[in-house]
């Protein structure tokens, strides 16, 4: 009989609850281009409260939140301060580019982490040969740094540094709420060093659809512009929205146990040869893992998994990403672990074959 399917390789994964979808059944709803939609504005007073800002804007994705965030804090030719593996450098097909025709400066973090350092010699100097520095975006937990939390002293020093500079900040908080879950910090207490602040309620949270960007009530007020303008304004969105209002009430606090269960996982990874946690320590609930090139590629490790149920996102030649969410329970974490070392070990030694690049995945 076949293994049944333990789906590590996104906490989007996850699929409305019979509970989430009858509050979703019963969800009030109106027209939200006319602001009228109960649901939404229920929402977001919930999220503007929950991260302690004058006001939120419901939007269909946590891009959409980004890109609105970082239009409505620059002008044509600015320039972005962010860490090179970020969301929105990396994940938003251009985004900053595209929509807000800004420059991004990357810089490089460890495990996507910056201190204020790492700022020195940021801004550019006013003359006419550069842009205008204008903007810095940090995330927290950083996806690609391996669902690290960003340490709040960082936070505190790059922001307060960037308001000493009349520069905006806006943190992308997609997986904020891990963040506060992890370390007992109120997620308000990171957000409020922040102009602007994303979160998603489609990741661990386990709503179908939708983020918020909260922040000052006259910001998002030219954020529902902005956000008309990218084609989001939504009529009835208040059937999305109530996956997310329920996910805000129910599903935070149980974070905790997908931070458990990456840690069931994490274990198992750290005891096979061949396979090595990067970063070595896992925080929430993303477990990124290298594969040794002799055992072969992290697509064909991937393969391997799969002949076995498991499934885990190929996030470049020679990595992993496993991500827990409401959708394993423990005892699915504890199975998965379990065909870790039962298979990876088993796979016989290859040559390493850089050549083998399975498409790139996980974000
Ligand atoms: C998932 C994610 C987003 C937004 O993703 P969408 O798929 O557009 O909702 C933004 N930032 C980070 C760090 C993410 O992991």
């Amino acid at each position: 009989m076949a293994e049944p399917i333990i789906d590590l390789r996104s906490d989007t994964v996850t699929k409305p609850t019979p509970a989430m979808r009858e509050f979703i059944a019963r969800a009030e709803v109106a027209d939200d281009v006319w602001c009228e939609d109960p649901t939404i504005n229920s929402l977001q007073e919930k999220v503007a409260k929950l991260l302690g800002k004058e006001a939120s804007l419901y939007v269909t994705s946590g891009t959409m939140s980004n890109q609105i965030a970082v239009k409505v804090h620059t002008q044509p030719g600015d320039e972005v301060l962010c860490e090179t593996s970020c969301h929105i450098y990396n994940y938003e097909a251009g985004g900053p580019a595209v929509l807000s025709h800004v420059m991004c400066r990357p810089i490089s973090g460890r495990h996507g982490i910056l201190d204020l350092k790492d700022f020195d010699g940021m801004i550019r100097p006013p003359n006419e040969h550069f842009v205008h520095t204008r903007l810095v975006c940090l995330e927290n937990t950083h996806n690609r740094g391996g669902g690290k939390v960003f340490p709040l002293e960082n936070i505190v020093r790059i922001t307060g540094w960037a308001r000493e500079h009349g520069l905006a900040t806006h943190l992308d908080g997609a997986r904020l709420m891990n963040a506060s879950v992890a370390t007992g910090i109120p997620a308000i207490e990171y957000a409020k060093h922040f102009d602007t602040v994303s979160i998603c309620f489609s990741k661990g949270l386990g709503a179908p659809i939708g983020s918020a960007l909260a922040g000052p009530a006259e910001l998002i007020v030219r954020a529902r512009r902005v956000r008309k303008v990218f084609g989001g304004g939504m009529r009835q969105g208040g059937m999305a929205a109530a996956g997310a209002l329920y996910a805000i009430e129910h599903n935070i606090d149980r974070l905790r146990e997908d931070h458990e269960n990456a840690q069931v996982i994490a274990q198992a990874i750290r005891e096979t040869d061949g396979l090595r946690l990067d970063p070595p320590d896992v925080e929430t609930n993303l477990i990124w893992f290298q594969v040794e090139p002799e055992l072969g590629t992290a697509a064909e490790v991937a393969q391997r998994l799969k002949s076995r149920g498991v499934l885990v996102s190929v996030g470049g030649p020679q990595t992993l990403r496993a991500c827990t969410h409401l959708d394993v329970n423990r005892p699915q974490a504890e199975h998965a672990a379990e065909v870790i070392r039962e298979v990876v070990p088993n796979l016989s030694p290859k040559p390493p074959r850089p050549e083998a690049l399975a498409g790139q995945t996980g974000y």
